[in-house]
């Protein structure tokens, strides 16, 4: 069977990776992927993104089926579309993706539904929201209400820094549109993980728990990032704390989509911080698979993941269950010069190893041009190395990422920090 991958990153390059194993594939197709996902020889670039377009080319090639990476086109509406066409695709509907692409409804509706979350309040006047600020104090947290790349959010640890960020976003525009109204939020405390499900409308199939590394440098200083790294599994997920998101966050979300008529189909992505007391709350919901953590996640997926797409367009994802290789997987995130406020592009990228069973190199910001590999983003490359500890993984990755070279690469040399303290 074909089956079609829409995006360009690591997070695409993986799924269309894992995809391409099974044995029952004939060809995977990348819209409109990267340099990586066009050297290897089991995956093909298609060059479209109009969504309509794109349509037209599943129908003509004969795609059974269509998954779709990254928020865009989903908060575009792709899968009403492709549906309205008689096209089987994995993903949320535009109705559902606002979960993601607008934080407003989605406060409102954790709200409105009692999932725990932080205290919050939005606004679109710039006057009110600085009185917000005083009358709560800092630390606080001011964000874009629509999409925003990861970069629309600014945890403030002082007064000054937030009426900055409301000036910013409210009163300079810096974000158009997706700036126009702001949520203000209390800081939350505790450590962060993600918790990824897949729904297939009706039933619910938790993926392998993971924990991303947003900000640029060791030890979490520097900017917000769309992501340094990430590894698999999470060791403060415990068994315990996994039933309880399921039952606080988890399971409610979908029901309450279900109660405020919308069936959700497609990953939803939790984004936690779980406190010193082990109390999770929401941070945000994604409609997608996290970038990096898809690349650790389907490094460590043993089960054929066409059965498990087909299932979750079918609506049979009860009838599956998903094997996971026991080892830890660590990706290290290399990115560009300047990333992530000004990426610098064209530098010629060396030394990437051949895969083996214990090292993956995903591609996301590359591009084949004149037989070299460029860089052409932000992040670059996702290195994931698997081990039976966290330690031993994040070896096998630095093994890999210390042969890899483009000038001003940058990368996080404690990618997994926290899972070492478990
Ligand atoms: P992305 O989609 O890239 O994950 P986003 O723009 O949707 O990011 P959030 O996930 O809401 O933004 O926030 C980004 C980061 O900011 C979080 O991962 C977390 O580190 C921090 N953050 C967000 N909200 C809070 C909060 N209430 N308290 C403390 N930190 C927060």
């Amino acid at each position: 069977m074909k089956i079609l991958v829409v995006g360009s990153g690591g997070r695409e390059h993986a799924l269309a990776w894992k995809l391409a194993q099974s044995e029952r594939i004939q060809m995977v197709y990348v819209a409109p992927g990267n340099g990586g996902t066009a050297r290897d020889t089991r995956l093909v670039n298609v060059n479209i993104t109009d969504l309509h377009e794109l349509a037209n080319f599943v129908e003509s090639e004969g795609i059974s089926l269509t998954v779709v990476g990254p928020e865009t086109p989903l908060a575009g509406g792709i899968v009403n579309l492709f549906r309205a066409r008689g096209l089987k695709v994995f993903g949320p509907t535009k109705e559902a993706a606002q979960l993601e692409s607008s934080k407003d409804f989605a406060k409102a509706f954790m709200q409105r539904h009692g999932i725990p979350t932080a205290k919050y309040q939005t606004f679109s006047d710039v006057a009110q929201a600085h009185a917000y600020i005083d009358a709560n104090g800092a630390p606080i947290v001011i964000k874009a209400d629509g999409l925003a790349a990861g970069k629309g959010v600014v945890v403030a640890l002082s007064l000054d820094e937030a009426h900055r960020a409301v000036d910013d976003m409210l009163a300079d525009n810096r974000f158009g549109d997706a700036g126009a109204r702001i949520v203000i939020e209390e800081f939350l405390a505790g450590e962060e993980a993600s918790f990824i499900v897949m729904c297939d409308g009706k039933n619910i199939l938790p993926l392998a728990t993971s924990q991303d590394h947003k900000r640029l440098k060791d030890n979490d200083e520097g900017p917000n990032t769309g992501g340094m790294g990430a590894y698999s599994p999470a060791p403060i997920v415990t068994p315990a704390m996994h039933a309880r998101v399921m039952r606080e966050i988890i399971n409610p979300t979908i029901a309450g989509m279900a109660k405020d008529g919308i069936v959700f189909t497609g990953f939803l992505y939790a984004g936690l911080m779980i406190d010193a007391a082990g109390n999770p709350r929401t941070l945000e919901f994604n409609c997608r698979m996290g970038d990096p953590e898809t690349q650790p996640i389907m490094s460590r997926l043993k089960t054929d993941l066409v059965a498990v797409m087909e299932h979750a367009v079918n609506g049979t994802l009860d009838q599956i269950e998903l094997e996971w290789d026991r080892r830890t997987a660590v990706g290290v995130v290399l990115a560009a010069a300047g990333y992530p406020d000004a990426p610098l592009k064209g530098a010629v990228i060396e030394g990437i190893p051949a895969e083996t069973p214990e090292t993956v190199t995903f591609h996301a910001g590359t591009a084949e041009v004149d037989g070299q590999l460029q860089v052409t983003g932000g992040r670059v490359l996702c290195v994931v190395g698997l081990g039976d500890s966290v330690k031993l993984a994040q070896k096998t990755a630095y093994e890999v990422v210390d042969q890899i070279s483009f000038e001003g690469m940058q990368c996080r040399r404690d990618i997994g920090w926290r899972g070492l303290k478990h």
